[in-house]
């Protein structure tokens, strides 16, 4: 535990660097540290909304959550560690209010199935037979795909963690990167409030953090934080199945398999900082975007509210890759509301890029560069 080298240096202990510290280790490159200056899943990771779906409008984001949806149905198994992700795949129903929804719901849909998911469009009435105490009044089409789902972000991190731990890595909690050392444009140490690390490779994957952290190398990364709140509620009997999604009302909806309903909403005006404390009028603004859709849930009580960060970029999209003049500095940021989908193949990609070999789905698209050359991609189904 006390070496001062390694292979590869991963800064951010949530789901995306413990899996991929999972993944290199799988691929033979075991000489990893995991450093996490809280505790393992303590940032965005703990405190998201858990939700994973291939729905996207994006051919891109329909591959890269295809891929990691296949991943996470064996993960326990694969991992072997006696956590359980819990997922359960009740399906994601996504729904349409106007005629430019309904439009890009179609396209959305053609895209999809030709990459095999297995989605439909869907009239009002089949939606509410999928979610009977959904209020129909004002939907016009919905789309519904049955492998979709959620998962326990703590057990999901916890689990890639303690499986990449067997296989060697080492993972360091409660200890601080200060500062990244760079010479002639490559890494060659990373300074932590516990000691200096020695390596040549550094994983940038500290979520809301990931501007600062790359300031550390002297790299100027083009995303930021955003506040991003939810809440739960009392555990009660099985009502709903699927997370309901309205890009309208700008909320998603879950009932966990506990029983509590966890929801939020993307504000446009959340503050751009790291600020996680939560705000007094969210509950209320919550109530007023979900309870027109779903009534029922005006009985339930709110145990808890919390806010968590959203790592933005320029187009919302994660932005995957070695820094092109700094050897040695990969990035995985910027994923804003959807990274925790991503991370198994996220993992597996940067595994493949750091340990020297072709990755297996073409990233280009989503290297830093395309904000320069202005090859932005524009996701039309964020939340
Ligand atoms: C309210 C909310 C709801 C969301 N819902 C969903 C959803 O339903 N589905 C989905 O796919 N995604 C969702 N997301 C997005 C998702 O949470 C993130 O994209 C994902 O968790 C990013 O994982 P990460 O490992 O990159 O970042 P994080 O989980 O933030 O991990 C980064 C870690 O880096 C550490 N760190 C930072 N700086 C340093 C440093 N200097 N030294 C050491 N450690 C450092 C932090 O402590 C942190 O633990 C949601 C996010 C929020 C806020």
């Amino acid at each position: 535990m006390n070496k001062n080298t390694a292979e590869v240096v991963i800064i951010g202990g949530g789901i995306i660097g413990c899996a991929t510290a999972y993944y290199l280790a799988k691929a033979g490159v075991t000489d990893v540290v995991v450093v996490e200056r809280n505790y393992l899943s303590s940032g965005s990771t703990g405190r998201c909304g858990a939700g994973v779906r291939q729905q996207w409008g994006l051919k891109m984001n329909c591959l890269l959550a295809k891929e990691s949806i296949r991943a996470f149905e064996t993960l326990n198994e694969e991992l072997d560690t006696g956590f359980d992700i819990e997922f359960k795949q009740k399906g994601y129903l996504m729904l349409a209010y106007n005629e430019k929804m309904v439009e890009q719901y179609k396209k959305n849909v053609a895209l999809q199935q030709s990459l095999d998911i297995p989605v439909k469009l869907i009239t009002p009435d089949e939606a509410k037979e999928i979610v009977p105490h959904l209020n129909t009044d004002g939907l016009l089409a919905a789309t519904f795909c049955p492998t979709d789902g959620h998962i326990n972000p703590f057990t999901a991190t916890i689990s890639y963690a303690e499986a990449a731990k067997r296989l060697g890595v080492r993972v360091m909690t409660y200890t601080e990167v200060t500062g990244i050392e760079v010479e002639n444009n490559k890494v060659v140490a990373v300074n932590t409030s516990n000691g200096k690390i020695h390596t040549n490779k550094v994983f940038n994957a500290s979520g809301g953090y990931s501007r600062e952290v790359g300031a550390m190398a002297g790299v100027e990364l083009p995303t930021h934080p955003e506040r991003h709140q939810i809440l739960v509620t009392e555990p009660v009997a099985r009502l709903q199945d699927p997370m309901v999604i309205s890009l309208q009302h700008g909320f998603y909806c879950q009932q966990t398999p506990h029983g509590s309903f966890v929801m939020g909403f993307g504000d446009p005006n959340e503050l751009k900082e790291h600020v996680v404390t939560s705000s007094w009028n969210f509950m209320e603004e919550m109530a007023e975007k979900v309870l027109p859709v779903l009534p029922p849930l005006a009985e339930l009580r709110v145990v808890r509210q919390w806010a968590g960060l959203y790592n933005m970029s320029p187009d919302a999209q994660p932005i995957l890759g070695e820094m092109p003049n700094l050897q040695g500095f990969f990035n995985a940021v910027g994923f804003s509301g959807h990274g925790f989908m991503l991370a198994p193949v996220t993992g597996m990609l940067m595994a493949e890029l750091m340990s020297g070999q072709e990755p297996h789905l073409d990233i280009k698209p989503l290297s830093i560069e395309r904000f320069e050359k202005g090859e932005l991609l524009r996701e039309p189904s964020v939340v």
